[in-house]
């Protein structure tokens, strides 16, 4: 069976490296010209820490082995399901017998005027932070829209290059998706103390500022901060353009079943550009899930993908937040337990005697059996005196 990938991302990879071990002819096409790798990664090559090919997850020669054909820099542009025939941007055209889209996301650029000025970067592809890591020098003024867990590792990764960097926040606090204010307010103390970030929140970014490059962000309360770099970290958009082009059925995201099966069977579509049961995923831990679930139906079996609570966590070394299911719901009981002088927080929300969220701050060792607590959807009400001081106090219990 010839089986057609679209989309080299850590979603794609997967899925073509089970279709080939299963003995099926594969060809994998990834629009970026690098061989696939780890995008969760990129922080690291931003700061320095690791150079690109340090984060490839499947080298030529494990393709190779593998029987995998890698097309690089190989856009789809164009699919008929009906006819088993794909087209890329250069005209040429690749038969198949199933197809799998895994096109991922894009990530949003705000339409503000000077938008398009050279110095405004994105931060998804191993082509941004290139370009990032060349243009940033020590003392570079660098404004950071966007405080969630992308645009907080973009600004401490810029920051270990020399950088000066003020985050601009639309909320009052950081990564209000995965956070309380609480939680926010000493993650932003952190990051201001450890790693020098200014933060400008709430704060709504007007225009960016320059003629033939970036003098400045001004926001709409008036201020303007200096830089003469910004990056926009403000979310991302599920790439669907090519299945909606095909008559797939498309919502936010490609709408599949439990088996990964688009509107049109012999189409599949896995990661972040594919919606299940109305959720497009934001993770790379569901991605390789889903990409599982489509190589078992490509062989012929009985696949379910089963969403789990995906837990989140910063990677800005030396900052130890997690957070998982339900945050601040209105109609939950919240536990906190707080000590700031070392800088311990945690905040767990139960509804019906179940914990349905929570956040953890300074101390996240606890973060697995929380997370086994929510995705088995336990009774906890006979632990709730201990629940918040962790495992270790259950089993003394
Ligand atoms: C900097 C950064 C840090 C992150 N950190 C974390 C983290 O800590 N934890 C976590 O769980 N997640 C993290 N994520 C999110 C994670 O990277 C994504 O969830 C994951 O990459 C999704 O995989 P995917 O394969 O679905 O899509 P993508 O990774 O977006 O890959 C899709 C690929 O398809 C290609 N493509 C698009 N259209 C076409 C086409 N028409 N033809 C051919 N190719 C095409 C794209 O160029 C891209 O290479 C991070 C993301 C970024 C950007």
């Amino acid at each position: 069976m010839r089986v057609l990938v679209i989309g080299a991302g850590p979603a794609g990879a997967r899925c073509a490296e089970r279709a080939a071990e299963a003995g099926m002819v594969v060809t994998l096409c990834g629009a970026e010209p690098a061989l696939p790798y780890d995008r969760v990664a990129l922080g690291r090559v931003l700061s320095g820490e690791a150079e690109p090919p340090a984060l490839i997850t499947h080298g030529a020669a494990r393709l190779r082995d593998l029987g995998i054909t890698f097309r690089p820099a190989t856009r789809i542009a164009a699919l008929d399901a009906a006819a088993g025939r794909a087209e890329t941007a250069r005209g040429e055209t690749i038969g198949f017998d199933r197809a799998v889209i895994a096109t991922g996301s894009e990530a949003v650029r705000l339409p503000l005027p000077g938008a398009a000025l050279p110095d405004v970067f994105l931060y998804r592809s191993m082509a941004d932070v290139i370009a990032m890591r060349r243009r940033v020098t020590r003392g570079t003024r660098v404004a950071v829209i966007g405080g969630g867990l992308l645009g907080l590792e973009a600004a401490a990764s810029v920051s270990q290059l020399g950088a000066r960097v003020t985050v601009v926040h639309a909320v009052g606090w950081p990564m209000e998706r995965q956070l309380d204010p609480m939680a926010g307010a000493l993650l932003a103390r952190q990051l201001g103390a450890t790693r020098r970030l200014d933060f400008a929140m709430p704060a709504l970014s007007e225009a960016i500022e320059g003629q033939d490059h970036v003098t400045g962000l001004r926001l709409a309360d008036g201020r303007s901060i200096a830089c003469e770099m910004v990056v926009m970290a403000v979310g991302v958009r599920p790439s669907v353009a090519l299945a909606r082009e095909a008559g797939l059925t498309v919502a936010r995201g490609i709408v599949v079943d439990d088996a990964m099966r688009s509107s049109v069977p012999s189409v599949l579509a896995i990661g972040e550009c594919a919606e299940h049961r109305g959720i497009v995923c934001g993770l790379v831990a569901p991605a390789f899930a889903m990409a599982e679930a489509a190589a078992a139906t490509l062989r012929g079996e009985a696949a379910i993908y089963a969403p789990r609570p995906d837990p989140t966590a910063l990677k800005v070394s030396g900052i130890d937040v997690w957070s998982a299911g339900e945050i601040e719901p209105a109609d939950a009981e919240a536990i906190t337990l707080s000590d700031a002088a070392i800088g311990r927080y945690r905040r767990l929300w139960l509804r019906g005697g179940r914990l349905v969220g929570a956040v953890l701050y300074g101390d996240t060792a606890d973060a697995p059996f929380y997370l086994g607590l929510m995705a088995g959807g336990r009774d906890v009400t006979a632990m709730r005196d201990l629940l918040p001081f962790g495992a270790a106090f259950q089993e003394v219990a």
